[in-house]
């Protein structure tokens, strides 16, 4: 039973561990449970089923992450081009799929580097990624910052690589009055952000499926459970800004998955890949995933009290790969064969 597996992978994904002050402490089972209520399927395996269904062999797919604001975060935070990496990989590995990052030109080195650590070559080489011989990998394409360009950006990107998939992880989008927000509530100014909500946009408008994560409400993708998220927290963030809005954003994907750390709900997404490939390899290991998070600070991610080390979200590197040592046992153990002892 695919929803048995894919329930304890959400519930794994959901657990928070936001120390008291973090203003996100205390939202992400209300805004998972009105998720869950909108969409009627465990998020994660929903989300790969979608992928499965939607990419084929040699199509490209869009994964738009990084977001940061110079001078603290100048290429951006862990939180974001981890899980999109493990999404690419997954999809390259599992679909045949030609992932393609897209990201601020300052918040793309953190990818790149996670990603070649994850075995996916990072190349703005169209040919390179084109070609399906001896190297897996990933092509990569700068969104600009700020308004101004970001619409013919994307039009551009959809024309250039016609992409079955346009997925969104911890991508920070507009709220119903149109302003951007940090999790602390205050306006994330446009130029420090590459608005890649246009392509998830312009995707729908083309009907190529779309796929939003985040562990907030204010990443793009949150516009889908909007409604019902308001109608079970009233009070679930006023902003600190002039907007009198709220830090929600109203950009919807096809579907939208929420969990504890949007990383997380990326591995858990490719879990559930490996689940429905029935290959335990399309999620990374170990060893992988601490290479992933060492590469990422060391190409300028920032990860815990503004220092380049990889902790993600408030969480030690070790829990990074606790969760994927529980996320690989539910796979193992769920294409396992049933005993047959007659009993
Ligand atoms: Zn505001």
């Amino acid at each position: 039973m695919p929803e048995i597996f894919g329930e304890h992978v959400d519930r794994l994904v959901t657990i928070e561990m936001k120390r008291p002050g973090i203003p996100s402490r205390g939202v992400i089972l209300p805004l998972y449970e009105a998720a869950r209520r909108v969409q009627k399927r465990p998020l994660t395996l929903l989300a790969a089923e979608k992928l499965k269904e939607n990419v084929t062999l040699g199509q490209y797919v869009l994964i738009a992450t990084g977001s940061g604001k110079a001078p603290w975060r100048p290429a951006g935070e862990t939180d974001g081009p981890l899980g999109a990496v493990s999404l690419a990989r997954a999809i390259k590995l599992g679909l045949g799929g030609r992932p393609c990052y897209v990201a601020g030109k300052p918040y793309m080195p953190p990818v790149a580097a996670a990603s070649d650590a994850a075995g996916i070559t990072a190349t703005y080489l169209r040919e390179m990624a084109d070609y399906d011989g001896f190297y897996p990998t990933a092509l990569m394409r700068n969104f600009p910052l700020g308004h101004e360009r970001a619409l013919d950006k994307a039009l551009e990107l959809l024309d250039e690589l016609k992409p079955a998939a346009v997925i969104s992880i911890e991508s920070l989008g507009p709220n119903a009055q149109g302003v951007i927000h940090s999790m602390t509530g205050y306006e994330r100014e446009a130029e420090h952000v590459a608005l890649t909500y246009h392509l998830v946009e312009q995707a729908r408008k083309r009907g190529i499926f779309t796929l939003g994560i985040g562990d907030y409400g204010n990443e793009v993708g949150f516009g889908l459970v909007a409604e019902e998220l308001k109608k079970a927290m009233p009070g679930w963030a006023a902003c600190k800004c002039p907007c009198g809005g709220s830090p929600l954003c109203e950009v919807t994907t096809d579907v939208v998955a929420a969990g504890a750390v949007s990383n997380w709900v990326g591995y858990g997404i490719s879990a559930c890949l490996a689940y429905l490939c029935q290959d335990i390899n399309l999620l990374q290991d170990e060893e992988t995933e601490r290479r992933m998070g060492v590469d990422c600070v060391y190409a300028g991610a920032e990860g815990e009290g503004g220092m380049k080390q990889p902790w993600v979200d408030g969480t030690r590197p070790q829990v990074q790969e606790a969760i994927i040592t529980m996320l690989r046992m539910l796979v193992e153990n769920a294409v396992q064969q049933a005993l047959e002892r007659g009993w």
